[in-house]
């Protein structure tokens, strides 16, 4: 399969563009939705609007952690050397 085609409508979505299809089905289909679906939306939804900026975030200051340790440890064993 290579990409997501409405069940209600026939329209066809590329396989990456999940969010646009299930975007689509809350759209347009909303009220002809299943429980399983309407639940399958918000749950997409909510990572869209939320998590995934708090991921990145938390990557990001992992990163800046680990650099500053490394940063440290590295300045101290020069220190210690010299
Ligand atoms: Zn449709």
């Amino acid at each position: 399969m290579s990409e997501y085609e409405c069940s209600y409508c026939g329209d066809s979505f590329d396989n990456e563009d999940e969010l646009e299809y299930l975007e689509h089905l809350k759209e347009n289909h909303y009220d002809d939705l299943g429980r399983i679906d309407k639940k399958h939306i918000r749950q997409h939804s909510g990572i869209r609007l939320s998590k995934d900026p708090t991921q990145k975030d938390l990557i990001v200051q992992t990163g800046i952690i680990l650099a500053g340790l490394a940063g440290t440890v590295g300045l101290a064993v020069f220190v210690f050397v010299l």
